[in-house]
């Protein structure tokens, strides 16, 4: 093992928002940057610029694999939870959707500890990042690296989405990312020339002929090096084996909401008992290390048959979204549903329903679980994926929510709109009863892809970094990533992430 290299900013994980930190942060030609990134590079990589085509990269060569633990609330299923191992992370295999969700959903990190993180502070960020083909606004940036469009024809069954919203009293918005969130809108997408627009593509590709960049790819962070309680870099394995790389300034942990946590218990820093547990000395006690994992629970499984062909898929195999209320008393939209060209459905749906031929779904979404779930250690071996669980359904409320959202969707199917569209539903054959429909859910019930909060942004006893992103106790060390969360926003959380990583580079460079 040789120690050969020093930086000044070393980034672990070149995903959402890695991407993002080395691209501002290299900014600054005085400013060394190294972003280590354990898959490969995204160029030349033909399958991940396919738009349509993104849900067969799920369980490929470019994703982590992980997997939910086993759920008792759901048969014992053990949901797969992928994430992006390629440069642009997750935002490189994702479905392209680029929703930011209500200005309630940022002013909610402030509440929960996180001072000066709110819609107010984040929307300079929103709009630093974004290219929307609508042109700036207040509310929406133009010229930034994310270019972000509407489908320009799209597929039978979007169009009918909004139809049938309007057909049920629902609003039809100009803009999913307006002002107002309730109602039924063509999806914003981050698809340029019908290509996918990854941060790799939009942040990092610009800003790689950098001198003082450099990126590396197949290498792999086994360990957070420390001398006292200063991160001083990292222990890699790469394809010439093993070496320490130093920061002289900060390690910045962009590895996501699964290997941020999992390096930082690793590290010895977490709940105490559990790091002894596995044999590993307590650095620092931050018991949140893990906790607060949050996830949005999707129904992957109302799959309709369509009278006639639908024609090849389009866009990102979707092009439309919903948002509504499971309770007309609730503040603001809790359900969201979107449109899939094709079947979607768990492995236990597709086993009892025939879901061959012209089939299509309307997949509903809960975007304001109670269920909070942890993610703990397994192993002291860095090799070992630790145990990752959003607890869904522990919340009874949710499983009212994800109902209600079902009988809806059958409320869209009841409309002129997708009666014209639709020959039968195929999964679930018939609306079902409230019992039945409990079952429906905990067959179906599987990830937004949105595993976000394990370490959580604020002050309070289960805070992991504090406002500035910087883990409590530690320093040279700060983690951003969708991990930093302390709430989840009830939207996707790409947008989420890019905005914060754009805000947390700021910060880093003092323009705060
Ligand atoms: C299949 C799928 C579909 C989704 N669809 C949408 C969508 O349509 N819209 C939306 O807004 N959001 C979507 N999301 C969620 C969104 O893409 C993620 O929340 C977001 O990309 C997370 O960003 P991140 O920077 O926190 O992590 P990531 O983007 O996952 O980046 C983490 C990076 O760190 C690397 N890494 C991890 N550990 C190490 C290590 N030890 N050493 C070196 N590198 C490491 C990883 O390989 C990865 O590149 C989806 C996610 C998935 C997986």
């Amino acid at each position: 093992m040789s120690t050969t290299e020093v930086f000044d900013y070393v980034i672990v994980g070149g995903g959402s928002a890695g991407c993002v930190l080395a691209a501002r942060l290299s900014e600054d030609p005085d400013t060394r940057v190294l972003l280590v990134e354990a898959g490969p590079g995204h160029a030349g990589a033909t399958q991940l610029e396919k738009p349509a085509t993104w849900a067969a990269l799920l369980g490929g060569a470019y994703d982590w694999g992980h997997t939910y633990a086993p759920n008792p609330r759901l048969g014992g299923r053990a949901v797969p939870i992928p994430r992006g191992r390629v440069l642009g992370g997750s935002s490189s295999i994702n479905a392209m959707l680029w929703y930011r969700g209500c200005s309630a959903d940022y002013d909610a990190w402030e509440a929960a500890g996180a001072k000066g993180w709110n819609f107010a502070s984040l929307l300079p960020y929103f709009r630093r990042a974004e290219d929307w083909e609508g042109g700036a606004t207040d509310l929406r940036g133009a010229g930034g690296p994310i270019r972000i469009t509407r489908p320009v024809d799209p597929h039978p069954a979007a169009r009918a989405l909004l139809e049938a919203a309007a057909e049920l009293g629902m609003v039809v918005l100009d803009d999913s990312n307006g002002p107002d969130v309730a109602g039924a809108s063509l999806a914003n997408l981050t698809i340029a020339d019908g290509q996918r627009v990854s941060t790799a593509r939009a942040y990092l590709d610009p800003a790689a002929r950098r001198g003082n960049l450099t990126v590396r790819v197949g290498v792999t962070v086994r360990e957070l090096l420390f001398e006292g309680n200063r991160c001083t870099g990292v222990r890699v394995d790469g394809p010439d084996g093993a070496a320490d790389i130093h920061a002289d300034v900060e390690t910045l942990l962009c590895a996501g909401a699964i290997s941020s946590p999992h390096l930082l218990l690793l590290a010895g820093i977490g709940d105490p008992a559990q790091l002894r547990r596995h044999g590993l000395p307590v650095r620092l006690s931050l018991p949140g290390v893990g906790r607060n994992l949050q996830d949005h629970p999707l129904l992957m499984g109302v799959n309709f048959r369509a009278r006639a062909p639908l024609g090849p898929a389009r866009d990102n195999g979707g092009g439309a979204i919903l948002n509504w209320r499971s309770d007309p008393q609730l503040e603001h939209p809790d359900l969201h549903a979107f449109v899939v060209q094709g079947a979607h459905a768990t492995p236990e749906v597709a086993a009892r329903h025939d879901l061959t031929g012209d089939v299509f779904a309307v997949s509903p979404g809960l975007m304001r679980a109670h269920s909070v779930g942890e993610l703990t250690l397994r192993s002291a071996d860095p090799g070992v994926s630790p145990h990752i669980d959003p607890r869904y359904l522990s919340d009874p409320r949710d499983l009212a929510a994800l109902v209600a959202g079902l009988d809806r969707v059958f409320d869209l199917a009841d409309t002129v709109a997708y009666r014209a569209l639709v020959e039968r539903p195929v999964a679930p054959e018939r609306r079902l009863g409230p019992s039945e429909a409990a079952e429906f859910v905990r067959m179906s019930c599987s990830t937004f892809f949105h595993t976000a909060g394990t370490c959580a942004m604020g002050y309070g006893a289960d805070a992991v970094v504090d406002a500035e992103l910087r883990v409590h106790g530690a320093d040279g060390l700060r983690v951003v990533d969708a991990s930093v969360m302390p709430v989840l926003p009830s939207c996707n959380t790409n947008a989420p992430v890019i905005a914060l990583a754009e805000r947390g580079a700021a910060l880093i460079r003092g323009e705060e």
